[in-house]
């Protein structure tokens, strides 16, 4: 999956709070009013279930009997939770397990410790979808693969309320399978088998929909290594769990079983119990050192990424500013000294008869009167100006911020420096001079190339005027 599509994917909630601020009146009425009409439509569905006894139904299933619970708030919630986040779902699920609970005559604190078995299931999903990005538009064998898993993990932890509706109803220990069975067996399949193809036929739309309207979504980041080694955690003990519970009621149950085979059910749990547990704990190994790897080439990448932008951006020779930097920081500055009204200096400078040095001291003499020259620029420049070598032997300062006094004391400054500053080449020890032009910004002008126009010609009148000197353009 390629990293655009992947943040995509991963993880994100509708924040209530967000549709509340941000969101038009229309969509306030339909979100809020919909999930509304969803969280009643759950609790009606819930008391049918004990209404119709839908709770523990006997199915035959090839000779073997296999209890079943129809629950149909079930995959309303799990698309909720799926789709719009977990509290969008849990909440109607804990709605109508309650309702239900105290509509079977359940005492009050019970149902609303019972209640809780749902939203724990759709936790368990929604932990799933945090710690992996994976499609939910199930259309690929692995999310299909994934989502199923976590279906059955998410019962198995959901059916905890069973043992709870259980002991309540004082069903005997050796009736209880049934229930629980039914619970687990009953919430996987609807799961898997009716949300699931809703959710893939919902999901490309809501998708598109999360897409369209960020700003109402809450962001969470996946595939975190805390997140994986919770999903990891939660899946491994859902297995333990569920293998643990079929073991102890079905030994309940069928009292007449030979101690030898219960004991060897006993050692298969145990022998499985250490297995899934090292598959986890492997898994998550695998899992960090693959993070850390990759977290160790998108930091080079970064720092290849920096180098790479230094390099376009740098003068090899000197360390300034190249001439595309250059321009660049000149096209910011003309808008800005545009927008705001404030003057800025442009100075240009060029060497002196710098064939001749070339001519004298060969290139390489030329090249150490050209770092010299940086280095004199350096030394004279303040931190917010901008210094580039803008041509062969020609060099490009920026004052920001700086009138036609400053910006002439700054250019004298400058010339006087390198005029007064040996070369040391070789044995030979020379000096070079400059001659600089000056333009200052002004508002009224059509670009920045115009701008260092009128600094060339400022340029070309002090080479003129014989050199070694500053000339201020008009
Ligand atoms: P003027 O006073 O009129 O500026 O005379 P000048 O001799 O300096 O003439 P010009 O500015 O045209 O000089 C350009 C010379 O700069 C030509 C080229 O040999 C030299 N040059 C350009 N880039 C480099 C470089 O990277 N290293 C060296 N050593 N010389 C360079
Ligand atoms: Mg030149
Ligand atoms: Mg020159």
């Amino acid at each position: 999956m390629s990293p655009f599509a992947e943040a995509v994917q991963s993880y994100c909630e509708l924040s209530p709070i967000r549709v509340w601020r941000h969101g038009s009146t229309a969509q306030r009425r339909a979100i809020f009013g919909g999930w509304l009409l969803l969280l009643l439509l759950c609790v009606g569905l819930g008391v049918a279930t004990v209404e119709w006894s839908w709770s523990g139904m006997p199915v035959d299933m090839g000779g073997v009997t296999a209890y079943i619970t129809l629950y149909p708030p079930l995959p309303i919630c799990l698309l909720l939770t799926l789709t719009l986040g977990w509290w969008w779902g849990a909440i109607p699920a804990y709605c109508s397990t309650l309702v239900l609970a105290l509509y079977a005559g359940m005492p009050l604190p019970w149902a609303l410790l019972f209640a809780c078995a749902d939203p724990l299931g759709l936790g368990i999903m929604a932990i799933g979808y945090r710690g992996m990005v994976m499609r939910r538009d199930l259309r690929q064998l692995s999310a299909l693969l994934y989502f199923v898993q976590l279906c059955f993990v998410a019962s198995i932890f959901s059916s905890a309320g069973a043992l709870i509706w259980s002991y309540t109803n004082h069903v005997a220990p050796g009736a209880q399978l049934p229930d629980w069975q039914g619970w687990w067996l009953g919430s996987f399949l609807q799961s898997a088998l009716m949300g699931g193809p809703a959710l893939a036929l919902l999901w490309p739309r809501v998708h598109l929909w999360q897409l369209q309207h960020q700003t109402l979504m809450r962001k969470r980041r996946g595939g975190s290594r805390r997140s994986v080694l919770r999903m990891l955690a939660t899946v491994a003990a859902g297995v333990l769990l569920y293998g643990f519970v079929t073991i102890r009621l079905a030994e309940a149950d069928a009292s007449a079983a030979p101690d030898v085979f219960r004991q060897t059910v006993w050692i298969f749990y145990w022998v499985f119990a250490t297995i899934i547990l090292f598959s986890a704990f492997f898994g998550y190994q695998l899992f960090s050192h693959w993070q850390e790897s990759t977290d160790g080439l998108l930091n080079e990448m970064q720092r290849m990424n920096i180098d790479l932008e230094r390099l376009a951006t740098t003068d090899a020779l000197t360390g300034l500013l190249n001439r595309r930097a250059a321009d660049r920081h000149l096209d910011a500055e003309w808008h800005r000294a545009r927008r705001t009204g404030h003057t800025s200096a442009l100075v240009l400078l060029d060497i002196d008869h710098f064939k001749q040095v070339n001519d004298r001291y060969g290139h390489p003499g030329g090249d150490a009167a050209l770092r010299m020259l940086a280095s004199c620029i350096r030394s004279v420049m303040r931190e917010v100006d901008l210094s580039a070598r803008y041509g062969g032997e020609e060099f490009l300062i920026v004052l920001p911020e700086t009138a036609r006094e400053g910006a002439y004391v700054f250019a004298e400054r400058l010339r006087e420096r390198v005029a007064a500053t040996d070369i040391c080449h070789e044995g030979h020890v020379f000096r070079c001079h400059i001659s600089l032009g000056i333009a200052i910004s002004d508002k009224y002008e059509a670009s920045y190339e115009s701008w260092v126009r009128r600094a060339d010609q400022a340029l070309y009148r002090a080479k003129q005027g014989g050199r070694n000197q500053v000339v201020m353009g008009v």
